[in-house]
């Protein structure tokens, strides 16, 4: 299958523009950087006049270890963070952590070789490197990469380089880990020598922490070998100092009370408005879509109007969620920070290469609620960290066990899933761990992590508001003492409620602050900002579409619908348009169920609804199921082009669907199954078939 002229052009344009996007993020974290300011006090001017020169600032901080990271959500550089405070704490490694996007490579050739460079990589995607690596990929997998003396590829200009490497992914996509396997292959064949395995760790199989674990004591080993280095008794020592000012009320101007930078603490919110700057969005409308009493999922419109930010049909907005307050007093009273909680508090990083996640001064209340991952599952390394500060022995021997045994961990901790401050809570039968340092918690939690949604609107219909449509994540296992709350959505439920003034607006006692730091939230807002996406209609409207979107996955398709209905009202020659969506039951959870017939009104036979409903009768019934009973249309309206579209749950429906998709192709067009599998592949390769899943 291959694409018109056209589509290569529009293709091309819209990954320029991508790279244009990506690498314009380069620059924010120059001159956009949300904590510039705040640093340039607390850290020096070590990244006020940031240098792009990685050796250069390694000799300068006396640093024989950089921890690059390429991360998208948090995790990995948590990881890297992680690996610098070992190898320094047990291996007296002089250890420092780098995003990738802040330093250039071309140098890499003069590393010198008593010196190690730890890589820690997340793949994103379809096998993309994330937004901070996109650079640093392109550069050492370039076909003509040549290096500061004029180095290329065929003199192993890297012989000096030795490097160690873990990738993050997840096997339910196609191009697993491509990035740790990439770059280890690019940094070999440039002659650099890895020390231990590369590992990968396995969202997909839920193993990534264990994986993690597993890969890091060969690694070290290797390290130990190589550099010469002795293991010593590893003593915590903070990376960041917390400074108490009594003597400051956290209503004085300066004190950041969950702003997310400088520009929102002084004022009007000014642009640009991007992941390092969040416009506080009014909800213009919040509703209901479920029937269900026990399942909540919200359609909202948020405005942006004003905000000089726009989007494309297809992208996704990003909500920066605020934790529960229920969650923030509990994780206050373990810390035994109860009374203190609005205490101003001045964070500096004791190294002036240690990042500090947010702006400052603030209180531990602010920092606490806006900015660290408070409710996520608990990592073991953490436990184990955390046990020495444990209240008592007893407690501490139980902290000691839950971080070297595996299984006794899983079942007593993720088993339960519980986040760190219920299980510190149920160790200690609720008394303060007043030894833990703020700073230990600061290290130990990743920054919350804006959670980002398919817009469900079409921008041609409706340019300057968003909609979005969510379901509430709550999670509530038999015999486990808490239910999960999903942070982001079950506070946008909560705005949901105040909007429509519902009488008992927080049924689960979550208690989000709405109102925002200095009220700046009042009335109905929500911080968000945009990021652009690859999955796009096709530029011309009169090619057929089919799109697989069950439950929430149906988001962006009703985009892509509305859109077309559009386009068809005003005139305009509209392709075949077939949605094949699935709920579990007609009267409970049908998404815009009563919104269809309106888009049929204006596409008329071009637009076809398929829906399945998995508890509605005797046999459970799929997409896939639809899918196969009308696999011989599908095919032809492939044959005819037609794109070919996949959205919702990667894990199982996503990986289904696209087997599915070959044995449909192998069955109607009488050719193997494996060459119907190549034929998905090409497909993909070239745009013809996308996906939009998570
Ligand atoms: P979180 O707090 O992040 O929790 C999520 C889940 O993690 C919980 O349900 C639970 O299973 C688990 N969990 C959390 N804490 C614990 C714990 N302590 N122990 C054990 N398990 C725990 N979602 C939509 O509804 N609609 C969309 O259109 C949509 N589009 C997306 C597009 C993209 C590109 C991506 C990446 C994701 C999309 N999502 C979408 C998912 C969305 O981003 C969020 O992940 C989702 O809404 C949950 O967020 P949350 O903050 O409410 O839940």
């Amino acid at each position: 299958a291959q694409l018109d002229t056209l589509d290569i052009i529009v293709l091309a344009a819209l990954l320029l523009g991508t790279v244009a996007y990506f690498t314009k993020g380069t620059y924010w974290a120059v001159y956009g950087d949300p904590y510039g300011n705040s640093l340039a006090t607390s850290n020096g001017a070590a990244r006020a006049g940031k240098s792009r020169n990685i050796i250069e600032k390694m000799e300068e901080q006396d640093k024989n270890c950089v921890v690059f990271y390429g991360s998208q959500t948090g995790t990995a550089e948590d990881y890297a963070s992680r690996l610098a405070k070992e190898g320094h704490s047990r291996f007296g490694l002089n250890t420092m952590v780098a995003d990738l996007e802040d330093y250039d490579y071309e140098n890499m050739d003069k590393f010198p070789n008593d010196k190690l460079a730890v890589f820690v990589l997340a793949t994103y995607g379809e096998g993309e490197p994330t937004d901070n690596a996109v650079e640093f990929y392109e550069f050492i997998g370039g076909e003509d990469v040549t290096f500061s003396e004029g180095a290329s590829a065929e003199d192993k200009p890297l012989q000096n380089l030795k490097y160690v490497a873990f990738g993050l992914g997840n096997n339910t996509y196609e191009h697993y880990n491509s990035m740790v396997r990439n770059v280890d292959k690019y940094l070999t064949k440039l002659g650099a020598k890895r020390l231990g395995a590369a590992g990968e760790g396995d969202d997909g199989a839920g193993t990534m922490e264990e994986d993690f674990l597993a890969w890091k004591e060969p690694m070290w080993a290797a390290v130990q070998e190589d550099m010469g280095l002795e293991e010593r008794e590893a003593v915590y020592e903070a990376v960041f100092e917390i400074t108490e000012k009594p003597d400051m009320d956290a209503e004085e101007d300066e004190v950041y009370l969950g702003e997310p930078n400088k520009n929102h603490l002084e004022g009007a919110q000014k642009g640009p408005f991007n992941a390092n700057n969040p416009f506080i969005a009014p909800i213009a409308e919040s509703s209901e879509l479920f029937t269900a009493k026990d399942r909540n999922c919200l359609h909202m419109e948020i405005n942006i109007a004003g905000s000089n930010l726009s989007y494309n049909t297809g992208d996704h907005i990003a909500v920066w969620p605020t934790n529960a307050g229920k969650e923030v007093d509990r994780f206050l009273s373990i810390m035994g920070l109860a009374d203190k909680r609005h205490m101003v508090i001045t964070v500096k990083g004791l190294d002036p290469t240690a990042k500090v996640p947010f702006p400052s001064p603030t209180t531990y209340d602010a920092a606490i609620r806006y900015h660290m991952e408070i409710c996520a599952p608990v990592s073991r390394q953490l436990v184990s960290t955390i046990a020495q500060f444990s209240p008592n022995d007893d407690i501490k021997a139980e902290m000691v066990k839950l971080g070297s045994d595996k299984d006794y961990f899983h079942q007593k901790v993720i088993d339960r899933n519980l986040n760190l401050a219920q299980l510190l809570e149920i160790l200690s039968n609720g008394a303060p761990w007043t030894k833990v340092p703020f700073s230990l918690m600061m290290e130990g939690l990743v920054k919350i992590q804006p959670r980002y949604y398919s817009i469900s609107s079409s921008s041609l219909v409706q340019k300057n508001k968003i909609s979005i449509t969510a379901v509430v994540e709550s999670l509530h296992k038999p015999n486990t003492p808490h239910v999960v709350k999903g942070v982001t959505t079950n506070y946008l439920l909560a705005l949901k409620q105040k909007q429509h003034g519902e009488p008992e607006p927080d049924p689960h006692g979550l208690n989000y602050a709405l109102t925002g730091p200095r009220n700046k939230y009042d009335g109905i807002h929500v911080p968000v900002h945009i990021r652009h996406s690859n999955f796009k209609l096709p530029s011309d409207p009169s090619k057929p579409i089919i799109m697989v979107g069950p439950g929430t996955g149906v988001a962006p398709f009703r985009g892509f619908v509305q859109e077309r209905a559009a386009q068809a009202k005003a005139g305009k020659n509209v392709g075949k348009t077939v949605l094949f969506f699935g709920c579990r039951k007609k009267e409970e959870d049908f998404l815009y169920q009563n919104e269809w017939g309106q888009y049929k009104e204006a596409l008329g036979d071009n637009f076809i609804l398929h829906v399945a409903f998995s508890r509605d009768g005797p046999k459970k019934v799929y997409v896939q199921h639809k899918m196969e009973e009308w696999s011989e249309e599908i095919n032809k309206l492939l044959e005819q082009k037609a794109y070919f579209y996949v959205c919702g749950d990667a894990a199982n429906m996503a990986r289904e669907v696209n087997t599915l998709l070959s044995k449909i192709i192998s069955k109607h067009r009488d050719v193997s199954e494996a060459k119907g599998e190549e034929i998905v592949k090409a497909m993909r390769a070239s745009s013809q078939y996308q996906e939009d899943v998570w």
